[in-house]
């Protein structure tokens, strides 16, 4: 069998070495400081402004690509922050990634996860960006390197997270008369249950046909309050409920029980514990974000699990700006099914636009550039004038 395994590699050489022959040259990040449209208030967070982790890769033949690597609320949401990721790019990813094959994207990727151990939302901006060099070098766009897209346009739902039910109602009215979105989603469990439900109630009321009304708990709910709050939910019209409690076994005692789709979101951190849900059929639906999922193949193999289990697919955001979005969305264009749609309103949480050309959001749905790599070019100026430090200022 050694003989053997000698006799293949010995008669083609070029299969332990450089295919492509094209290197990682510099590896640079960025800290982008940018203002939201109104305060957005979580169980977990209340958000005035948005910080992108941007990271740029520069190849040996010219090519560039650009990842991002975003959180919600700083650290209120998971072991990453904007700010430990750029110091983990710069620190530990960069001295493993210069000199390597810019071209053999899995191989790299695999090279740094067997020296950094977690870092999920760091190696998702690294692997962006090595993708979108990619795409740029073949002249395909990312979704064309995952295999092929299937749709060109994806439904964004809103959330609505003003924190007052008046301000709510206008802002999703809005919404619908401006054709931008008819599925909302409601992020509660910072209140108590009964002003939570009713606040879910009477923007249901209010919407009725017009708009799907959801919510995220943010697992902020012990089980015998989601169950209490799942039966009132299903009365009040809401069709879907979004990690209610924390674990993945109370997400399967919850399951089925109500007349309302369940969705696993903070709990599928990597197809490992996607396959640990899907086992104890713990969820109706999984949010997949590539982030949390440690990168885009990975969040493509927590979505074969997913649809294999027979459980629906949603595409989650990080409420990430339009590099991370737009990554998100070239995976998401390639799912089999999509049935609940995405939430990748990120860019439009924010006051400003950092992109050359904004993003294609018209009809409910979002457009999947189609131009190669991520289909995206970044206003150069505009990053520069909003960033904390980093490669833009230093250019200058
Ligand atoms: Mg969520």
């Amino acid at each position: 069998m050694i003989h053997a395994m000698n006799h293949i590699i010995a008669s083609h050489p070029q299969s332990s070495q450089s295919a492509t022959g094209i290197r990682v040259e510099r590896v640079e990040t960025l800290l982008v400081d940018l203002p939201t449209i109104r305060p957005h208030k979580l169980s977990v967070a209340v958000m005035n402004g948005q910080t992108l982790m941007l990271v740029k890769v520069t190849c040996s033949d010219g090519i560039t690509g650009i990842g991002e690597g975003t959180t919600i609320g700083g650290l209120a949401y998971g072991g990453e922050s904007p700010e430990s990721m750029k110091l983990a790019i710069d620190t530990y990813f960069a001295p493993l990634m210069i000199g390597q094959d810019a071209g053999r994207v899995q191989a790299l990727m695999a090279r740094i996860g067997k020296m950094v151990k977690d870092n999920r939302f760091a190696k998702s901006a690294v692997e962006t960006a090595l993708l979108d060099a990619q795409g740029k070098r073949t002249g395909l766009p990312i979704s064309e390197l995952l295999g092929g897209r299937r749709r060109d346009r994806l439904p964004v739902a809103w959330t609505l997270a003003s924190g007052d039910t008046a301000r709510d109602i206008a802002e999703a009215g809005k919404m619908l008369d401006l054709r931008r979105h008819r599925i909302f989603k409601l992020k509660i469990g910072a209140k108590d249950l009964r002003t939570d439900i009713a606040h879910v109630a009477e923007i249901k009321r209010a919407l009725g046909d017009r708009a799907a009304v959801r919510v995220d708990v943010n697992m902020a709910w012990n089980e015998v309050e989601a169950a209490w709050g799942m039966a009132a939910l299903a009365d009040a019209g809401c069709e879907l409920v979004e990690q209610p409690v924390a674990t993945a076994p109370g997400l399967s005692r919850l399951v089925r029980r109500f007349p309302t789709a369940l969705m696993a979101d903070e709990s599928i951190t990597g197809p490992e514990s996607a396959f640990e849900i899907a086992r104890v059929h713990g969820a109706d639906v999984f949010a997949i974000k590539i982030e949390q999922n440690g990168g885009l193949f990975n969040a493509q193999r927590t979505a074969a699990i997913a649809d294999a289990a027979g459980i629906g697919l949603y595409g989650g955001t990080m409420l990430e700006g339009a590099p991370g979005t737009v990554a998100s969305a070239h995976l998401f264009a390639t799912f089999p099914r999509l049935d609940w749609g995405t939430e990748l309103f990120g860019p439009l949480l924010l006051t400003e636009e950092i992109l050359q050309e904004p993003l294609d959001y018209s009809d409910f749905e979002l457009t999947v550039p189609n131009a190669p790599g991520l289909g995206i070019a970044l206003d150069e100026d505009r990053v520069a004038f909003f960033a904390r430090d980093g490669f833009a200022r230093k250019s200058r």
